[in-house]
């Protein structure tokens, strides 16, 4: 097997520069967040009891990711929402970004608007080089539709992510996780699988609002780190795990080479509020900005820590 150190998150070292907001990572990265529209409505979602009908204005956004590029270095985005193939412009707004000097783009999708649209992926795969579709369940169904998909990015060379979350009754037992990547794995539908825990929503987020059911399916800390721990330990007896306790600065990245390799994340313990935005300027790490629907830049999800370019 083949993995390209370029192209997973896990290798990536962090420098940091002392610049007017904060110590910046030479691999920081942006979200842009395309739209809040979303056809779903997911107990965990940042974006839920937000106004759904919002949508980025391009101009603005390209802007301001010009400047943000030019100052900071960033090479990297990834094109998020709500569920970013709503927004009606969203080929321009890949194509505009790519021109303003992001180098490697990326978007993370539900899928539903990619199944039976070869000549939106086509379009698409002239300015990405990764999509990530979120996906939780598995049937027939949604197999036979997920290798449409992947064989038509494939064919442009865009790799294909699949993520996932553990919650309760969703592949929180060892047993089911492995089913799904085996699943994922024999049906050829994607090129890496990514595993992570939910968190709460804290002040990072676009709102703070932890519905009831967000309250009782998400894991406790101590449940996840079981969790992860059992499913590494079966891993580690079948193969070498690579692990980076910094990638992101707070977050734990681990990689397993399996014939489609696994990364599992975690973040827990400590708010990604704490770690990015409300702490001194001199001391803080940024590993990430963010582009708001609104079209501003900001440290955080919300309009609390909006930066001046
Ligand atoms: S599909 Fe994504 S954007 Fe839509 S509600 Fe679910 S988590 Fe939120």
């Amino acid at each position: 097997m083949i993995i390209n150190t370029n192209s997973l998150e896990i290798f990536k070292q962090n420098e940091y520069r002392e610049t007017d907001i904060g110590l910046v990572s030479n691999n920081a990265y942006l979200s842009i967040v395309a739209t809040n529209n979303c056809q779903r409505n997911c107990f965990y979602c940042i974006n839920s009891h937000t106004d759904r009908r919002l949508n980025l204005p391009i101009g603005k956004a390209v802007k301001n990711i010009k400047k943000l590029v030019d100052k900071y270095g960033i090479k990297e985005a990834v094109i998020l929402g709500g569920e970013p193939l709503l927004h009606k412009d969203i080929v321009r707004l890949c194509r505009q970004v790519k021109e303003v000097g992001i180098k490697k783009l990326f978007l993370t999708t539900n899928g539903i608007e990619l199944v039976n649209n070869p000549k939106l992926i086509r379009d698409l795969s002239r300015y990405l080089i990764g999509i990530n579709m979120s996906c939780h369940m598995l049937g027939p169904e949604t197999l036979d539709k997920m290798k449409v998909i992947y064989d038509t990015f494939h064919e442009k060379n865009v790799k294909v992510r699949i993520n996932t979350n553990v919650w309760r009754e969703n592949h929180d037992t060892l047993e089911s996780l492995l089913d799904f990547i085996h699943t994922l794995t024999d049906a050829c539908v994607c090129d890496e699988i990514r595993v992570s825990n939910l968190i709460f929503k804290d002040s990072f987020s676009v709102n703070n609002v932890n519905n009831l059911r967000a309250e009782m399916l998400i894991l406790t800390d101590e449940e996840y780190q079981n969790f992860f721990s059992d499913y590494l330990a079966y891993e580690s007896q079948r193969h070498a795990i690579f692990v980076n306790e910094n990638t992101l600065g707070f977050v734990k990245y681990y990689l397993i080479p399996t014939p489609v390799p696994v990364i599992v994340n975690w973040n827990m313990g400590s708010k990604v509020s704490d770690q990015v935005c409300e702490n001194e300027i001199e001391k803080r790490k940024i590993n990430t900005f963010k582009c708001l629907v609104s079209g501003d830049i900001s440290l955080s999800w919300n309009t609390k820590n909006i930066i001046q370019l």
